[in-house]
């Protein structure tokens, strides 16, 4: 039997961060990760829909496996088909078993498809991160025309960007009254609709997809508006459920979302086995409730917590605040925390402001672009609950600036003074530098 110090169930965003933490930790502990994806195969998740249109081919978008080899983390292409929580083994499916001290399940999600009529025709995918899969898509679109992808969130909206770039008809079904309705106020929602329509992909909003129609290949979907949209292919973008297969046969008690759950320190209902990423269970960093939130940028940061608390507790999770970007043509939009109606929703009382500059100063500078901001503060501590961004390429830096002053519970008045660095080419201007001022703004409504 093969024994190693720390096994890391998962190769893709969060076990490599696990196991990098974990060497500089205890540096002298034998780290292995197991994981499906052959060398050279492990697709870098957030850049799936960009392999369409962009970057062209899977090989384009790999994660190297030097990340591991190079930080002395041994790899084994395998899948683990059991834990034995008592001898501390996990076998595999070509019939290895392996021993640890300490066990980490970074087994991430799997693509929903939605339980509607033709959800197995032939030309039905799904955002399923693997390379034959990903090539087989490609193959495909080569000979269609005619494209609709089920749901209208941010994975939606980049797989329909990019196979616009493609020449293709693309066609959005989203059954909430906007796309994006989950993570931006309305007004921001409208923005990224309004670049998806100038872009000529069409927005079906308040429309359910009823079924996918067809013999044996995908011809159309029916709404349930009564609406026919005519199909070659259709994209499922729903999102993904936690993958808990592994955890549940171990007897690992599952959380709220029907994800792993996990205490502060990332560990699981058995103190040697841990869970991290989109399998494991998040709560929210306003409300301490179980979260839905499942991002690449959240497996890696409970990645470091998990990878530091191996061997003793250093640190800890304070929950989930989600923070993102994503890109419609050339226009930016992101957000960090709460937006109001969240915020609202989660029993805050919450000011906000809204402001709007040049992300360049002056306006003239070539490639200066409009750059809006929205903040949100909590009335009773003045503190920031909340940004929505959109404007050009630094949308996606904004709102981790935005995510650190919520992370520090920064009142207005210290959002207002924060020390922040200008450039013409890279900024706005200091005068209305757009943070700063939309707490400014916000500190006038408070004192109202
Ligand atoms: C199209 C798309 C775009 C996205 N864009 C963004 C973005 O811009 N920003 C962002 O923050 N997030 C984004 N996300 C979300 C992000 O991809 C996920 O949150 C992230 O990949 C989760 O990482 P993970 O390590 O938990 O799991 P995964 O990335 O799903 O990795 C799971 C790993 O576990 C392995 N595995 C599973 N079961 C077994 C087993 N039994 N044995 C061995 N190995 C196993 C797999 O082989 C894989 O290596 C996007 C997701 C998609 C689908």
């Amino acid at each position: 039997m093969d024994k190693t110090d720390v096994l890391i169930v998962g190769g893709s965003a969060g076990g490599p961060v696990v196991g990098i933490t974990a060497k500089r930790h205890h540096k002298d502990a034998k780290v292995t990760v197991i994981r499906k994806e052959k060398p050279g195969q492990v697709l870098v998740p957030c850049g799936l829909p960009y392999i369409l249109g962009t970057v062209g081919t899977p090989e384009k978008n790999i994660i190297p496996d030097t990340l591991l080899t190079g930080n002395n983390i041994d790899f084994i292409v395998d899948e683990a088909t059991a834990i034995d929580k008592e001898r501390k083994v996990v076998s595999t499916a070509t019939g290895k078993s392996i021993g640890y001290e300490k066990l980490v399940l970074a087994v991430g999600g799997l693509p929903i498809i939605i339980p509607i009529p033709g959800n197995d025709l032939k030309n039905v995918f799904c955002a399923k991160k693997d390379v034959d899969y990903i090539n087989a898509l490609l193959k495909t679109l080569d000979k269609v025309k005619d494209v609709v992808i089920i749901g209208g969130g941010f994975i939606g909206l980049e797989f329909a960007d990019e196979l616009k770039k493609r020449g293709l008809n693309v066609t959005i079904v989203e059954m909430l009254p906007h796309c994006l309705q989950l993570v931006f106020d309305e007004d921001f929602c409208s923005v990224a609709e309004n670049k998806l329509r100038e872009r000529g992909i069409d927005v079906k909003t308040k429309a359910q997809a009823e079924a996918i129609l067809g013999k044996k290949n995908v011809e159309a979907v029916k709404l349930s508006t009564g609406e026919e949209l005519r199909a070659d292919l259709v994209f499922m973008c729903i999102g993904v459920r936690p993958n808990t297969e592994l955890a549940q046969k171990a007897g690992l008690k599952i959380g709220d979302t029907k994800a792993i759950w996990v205490d502060d320190y990332g560990r699981t209902t058995d103190q040697d086995i841990f869970a991290i990423g989109d399998c494991a269970e998040k709560k929210s960093f306003f409300t301490k409730k179980p979260s839905n939130l499942r991002l690449a940028s959240i497996a890696c940061t409970e990645g470091r917590i998990a990878g530091a608390n191996l061997f003793g507790l250093k640190r800890r999770n304070e929950g989930v605040i989600g923070s993102f970007a994503t890109i419609i043509g050339d226009s930016g939009v992101g957000m960090a925390g709460l937006t109001e109606t969240a915020a609202k929703a989660a029993g805050f009382e919450v000011v906000a402001s809204d402001v709007k500059t040049p992300d360049k100063h002056p306006g003239s500078i070539p490639g200066a672009t409009e750059f809006r901001v929205k903040l949100v503060f909590e009335r009773a501590t003045q503190q920031i609950l909340g940004g929505q961004v959109c404007g050009g390429g630094t949308v996606g830096e904004v709102v981790n600036v935005l995510s650190a002053l919520i992370q520090n519970r920064m009142t207005a008045d210290a959002v207002a003074t924060f020390q922040y660095g200008t450039h013409p080419f890279f900024t706005p201007s200091p005068i209305p530098y757009p943070i700063v001022n939309g707490a400014e703004v916000a500190l006038t409504k408070l004192r109202s």
